[in-house]
């Protein structure tokens, strides 16, 4: 069972008048879900519960109508109608023991109230701070709406406790809460008692939290959320002066929930973050209060989690992506299962389905909001249909997948894989600089696979139609992959680019094999997340002159959903990259390429050695062409099925393979739902 020396985790703490039942903390996180998916969101947290967790926030909750955040999709408690889908969440989180909690977030400086359409209310007079730059300010809260404030808050309280909450956690951190708009000087220019003084900036949390407990305080725990170092200079609330704060205002909270300064420091990805980034802004912090504290850090390691409680650092681990990636992380460790454990690989994938208001996915964990959504449970598959085995051809992160969940099923499983080791894509990417940890995702399949009879691998296996044929293998999963291409097709060109064969071109495939240009490079973005970014820094770290030219005006664009633009963008840049943003590529020539800006057309020459195109990938398809043309020939061969899945069906992003082939496990051998949804959704009632 349990190793002795994680028993610390499992001493139960007490939060104000209740008491947590271990030391693993799910901080507040947001799922894409939020108010518009309230079942799916209750039985993510569900899970959460059984999985062991101490303590299960929602997300944040916009706690009243003035403050509201659209486009991004969160929970509400506007007034008593949302009490009945918090209930259920609650609920859900109880189930198994668990303290639940609600994050009630008033926006103030953050809210545009796009949806409400009132007019935001802030500290102080500025312009709102949004993702997308809302041509928004806001009115400075006057005494009257001070006094509203408070009495919103305490409504808020009575509902959370109605909804069936055990705790509220203020929000003040990532700069996105009002408590931390009063308490930066950055946010807060007032001249009266709540501006000027820490006293004076203080004051607000002071008296809400005393509202609070008056009306609630008997039977609710209240926790606040502050950030642990703005990090935007003098001006901000750094790490002193919130060590000052917690000093002047020890028991305030209940407990304290301390963060990194703004979202993206606090949820960095691996690619920029190591686990437990923010030890040493929070070592100390406990010795100033006698509350307990919880902070966050990507946390995986079972061993660095009784290590910051047992050195007095952390009274909880406070987890949102590993709580994802893993939601039976509690339970594994309590098991003494740790090889079990799916580690969070920090790709921030999660995170855009927040950013994109669709519903979250985790590359670790394809079941994550697809709980209630499609009944996937992350650790039970459901049983084996009449056909007994598949033949997966593919080990990279669909493969793998579909053969894990597979064999968990029950089916007897060979996976062939035409190179020497598992992994696909994957394998190559971990080698790349600052994605080490994406490598996770072949080694916990690996190991899951290692320890299942019902699978076996074989490698150096190229497989053609005549081999599948042959097999006499009941169904075929075909998992092959894609390459990248080399003619620049992509979406500012849907046809080849001209280019003069002298000019030696290079894609992704190239450089992952090890194939290298040398002198003047100019790298051509026109795929938009991490590729791009992470081979030019990889040139320029070995001594090429690199030039980035994309078609967009960021670099590396759609990773402002993954949190990490600004660094990717900082990267470059120290590593002596030149980036041309909104530069398209006209043509390739002999010495060098022709550009072209996306707005006026105007064209200029840059010469180079060589040239590497980040465009766009080919699915490596081949034999799923090559099987179904020959369909006449597998009832004689025992073929059931044939089904091509992951980037050899479309290219994508990791979680979109992983996700492929937990579908094609799960869905295997199903009845066939003919033209009904394949998912379970809540419309709206009409009023
Ligand atoms: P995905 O992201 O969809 O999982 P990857 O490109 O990561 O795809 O992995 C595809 C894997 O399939 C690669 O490891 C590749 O070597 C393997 N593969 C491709 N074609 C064949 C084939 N005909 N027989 C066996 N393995 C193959
Ligand atoms: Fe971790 Fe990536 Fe899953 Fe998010 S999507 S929980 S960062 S593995």
């Amino acid at each position: 069972m349990r190793n002795p020396a994680y028993d610390i985790l499992f001493q139960p703490m007490q939060i104000g008048p209740l008491t947590a039942k271990n030391r693993f903390y799910q901080v507040p996180h947001c799922n894409g879900g939020g108010y518009r998916d309230p079942t799916a969101v209750a039985a993510m947290r569900g899970i959460k519960a059984e999985g062991g967790w101490g303590v299960i926030f929602t997300e944040q909750t916009e706690m009243h109508h003035t403050s509201e955040i659209t486009p991004f999709i969160e929970q509400r408690l506007w007034d008593d109608a949302d009490i009945p889908a918090l209930r259920r969440m609650s609920e859900a989180m109880k189930t198994r023991g668990a303290l639940a909690g609600i994050q009630l977030a008033y926006s103030g400086i953050n809210g545009p109230n796009l949806y409400t359409k009132e007019v935001p209310l802030a500290p102080t007079a500025l312009p709102i701070r949004t993702f997308t730059n809302d041509p928004v300010q806001a009115r400075a809260l006057d005494k009257t709406d001070i006094r509203d404030l408070r009495r919103w808050f305490v409504n808020a309280a009575k509902r959370s406790k109605l909804a069936g909450f055990d705790l509220i956690c203020l929000y003040g951190a990532h700069g996105f809460g009002i408590f931390q708009h009063f308490l930066s000087r950055a946010t807060n220019q007032r001249t009266d008692e709540y501006g000027g003084s820490l006293e004076n900036r203080s004051r607000f949390v002071n008296e809400v939290i005393a509202d609070m407990r008056d009306a609630v305080g008997d039977t609710m725990g209240i926790t606040l959320r502050v950030s642990l170092d703005e990090h935007i200079g003098t001006l901000g609330f750094s790490n002193a002066e919130l060590r000052d704060f917690i000093e002047m205002n020890a028991d305030l909270p209940d407990l304290w929930d301390l963060a990194h300064g703004t979202w993206e420091d606090c949820s960095g990805p691996s690619r920029f973050k190591d686990e437990a980034a923010q030890e040493t802004l929070v070592t100390g912090i406990r010795e100033l209060s006698s509350k307990p504290v919880v902070g966050v850090g990507r946390f995986t390691s079972p061993d660095v989690m009784a290590r910051l409680v047992r050195q007095g650092v952390l009274d909880f681990i406070g987890c949102a992506r590993p709580s994802i990636a893993d939601p039976f992380l509690p339970k594994k460790i309590e098991e003494g299962r740790i090889e079990d454990i799916r580690e969070c690989i920090g790709c921030n994938i999660c995170i855009t389905g927040d950013m994109t208001m669709s519903i979250s996915r985790c590359t670790q964990n394809p079941t994550f909001m697809e709980e209630w959504r499609k009944g996937w449970h992350p650790e039970k598959m459901n049983p084996k249909g009449e056909s007994s085995n598949v033949l997966v051809v593919g080990s990279g992160p669909a493969g793998l997948e579909a053969a894990r969940a597979l064999s968990l099923r029950g089916y007897d499983v060979a996976l062939a894989e035409a190179g020497t080791a598992l992994g696909g894509r994957v394998a190559r990417e971990r080698l790349l600089p600052g994605l080490s940890a994406w490598g996770r995702v072949v080694d916990y399949r690996q190991y899951q696979l290692s320890q299942r009879a019902n699978v076996e691998t074989y490698f150096d296996s190229r497989l053609s139609a005549a081999d599948v044929l042959e097999f006499g293998f009941e169904n075929i999963c075909l998992a092959t992959g894609s390459h990248w291409r080399a003619d620049g097709v992509a979406r500012q060109h849907v046809t080849a680019v001209s280019a003069d064969p002298a000019m030696p071109v290079y894609t992704p495939d190239d450089i992952m094999a090890g194939k290298r240009p040398t002198g003047e490079v100019v790298l051509f973005d026109d795929d938009h997340y991490y590729m791009g970014g992470v081979i030019a820094e990889l040139l320029a770290k070995e001594g090429c002159k690199v030039t980035l030219i994309t078609p967009c005006a960021y670099v590396s664009d759609w990773t402002r959903n993954t949190l990490e633009q600004g660094a990717i963008h900082r990267r470059l840049v120290d590593a002596g990259v030149t980036i041309r943003l909104n530069t398209g590529l006209a043509s390739v020539a002999a010495e060098g390429v022709e550009t072209v800006d996306v707005y006026t057309d105007a064209r200029a020459r840059l010469g180079c050695d060589a040239v590497v195109m980040v465009t766009s990938r080919v699915s490596d398809n081949a034999l799923y062409r090559d099987l179904m043309a020959r369909r006449d020939d597998w009832a004689d061969a025992g073929i059931r099925s044939v089904k091509v899945i992951g980037d050899a069906a479309a290219p994508a992003p990791i979680a979109w393979a992983t996700y492929a082939g937990h579908r094609y496990a799960r869905e295997l051998d199903m009845p066939d739902i003919g033209d009904a949804l394949p998912f379970r959704r809540e419309v709206t009632a009409l009023a």
